[in-house]
């Protein structure tokens, strides 16, 4: 039993340095994507919950590895962060985001995944008026997604960047909302048009009883109190689009709808005026 113990721990030993290996590998390589024309964003559609129309979409990164294929933005994005090439990936994003969104037939909105450690630059503002002044895009078909994250990086959300950015008439959305360290009082002093609602609260909504359900619904009223929308993310199933509609959540985003489109097939989809998706989980 010793030896399989001493045994188990060197090959977790051997994992850790492949881990990080590995690690070092994809920041290395991350390092040239950009360059090599390996990142894409691709559109997601955010549709009003009671009919049905379109009213934006997220962009959502997607980097195409050479040799391992597609790797998710859930695992290159923190490696972004601490090499600090983020900077360099989220400017890249701002302007594709704003481009691509100029050039669609219909108004809609664009919104941004901004990452804490961009939030924290106090250049930042000037990076998103650039970017809109560039594109020629209307700055209110502009979203920044932000999360609590922006809270704890050290001089992150401070209530001049946010006046700064409101000033350049864009949009701000609180992401992923719950599930870090949440405090409402980010609710009280940052400017937010929106929350949206994580997809760890609509998963399991459906059940009876469930706490998940409350959430929601005590996260909507305090949105419709604060004059700000909602939007249920993850949302997949008929039952769970049923009861988003239900309980007021005035926008859904999903697999229900749609999964992330490139901007060509997104294009192709947007075909006819006004856009209307149906739900098809
Ligand atoms: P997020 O901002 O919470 O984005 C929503 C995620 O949910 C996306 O994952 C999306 O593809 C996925 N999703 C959408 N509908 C459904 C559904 O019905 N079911 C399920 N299971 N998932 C759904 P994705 O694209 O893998 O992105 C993961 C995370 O990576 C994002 O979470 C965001 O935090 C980050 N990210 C993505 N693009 C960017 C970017 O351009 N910049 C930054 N800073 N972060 C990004
Ligand atoms: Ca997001
Ligand atoms: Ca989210
Ligand atoms: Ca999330």
């Amino acid at each position: 039993a010793k030896g399989s113990g001493r045994g188990r721990y060197r090959f977790f030993a051997g994992d850790l340095l492949r881990a990080a290996e590995e690690r070092k590998t994809l920041e290395e390589d991350l390092h040239d994507a950009l360059a090599r024309g390996e990142l894409a964003l691709h559109y997601q559609p955010i549709v009003m919950a009671q009919d049905n129309r379109v009213i934006g979409v997220e962009a959502l990164l997607r980097w195409t590895h050479p040799r391992c294929g597609a790797i998710s933005p859930a695992r290159f994005i923190p490696i972004a962060e601490e090499s600090n090439l983020i900077r360099a990936i989220g400017e890249w994003v701002l302007f594709r985001a704003c481009a691509d969104a100029a050039a669609w037939p219909m108004p809609l909105r664009v919104a941004v995944n901004v990452s804490p450690v961009q939030f924290a630059d106090e250049h930042f503002p000037v990076l998103v008026a650039t970017a809109l002044a560039r594109s020629g895009l209307d700055p209110a078909r502009l979203e920044l997604e932000i999360t609590e994250g922006v809270f704890m990086q050290e001089n992150g959300a401070t209530d001049a960047r946010f006046k700064a950015l409101k000033g350049l008439g864009v949009r701000l959305s609180l992401d992923d909302f719950g599930t870090g360290y949440s405090s409402l009082g980010y609710l009280r002093t940052a400017p937010f048009d929106k929350i949206k609602i994580d997809q760890s609260f609509v998963r399991g909504a459906t059940q009876t009883g469930s706490r998940n359900r409350a959430i929601i619904a005590a996260i909507v009223a305090l949105a419709q109190a604060l004059d700000m929308e909602t939007t249920a993310e993850g949302v997949e199933s008929f039952d769970q689009f049923d009861l988003m509609k239900a309980l007021n959540v005035s926008h859904v985003q999903g697999y229900i709808y749609s999964v992330p489109l490139d901007n060509a097939a997104f294009m192709q989809a947007l075909g006819g005026e006004p856009w209307v998706i149906q739900p098809s989980g």
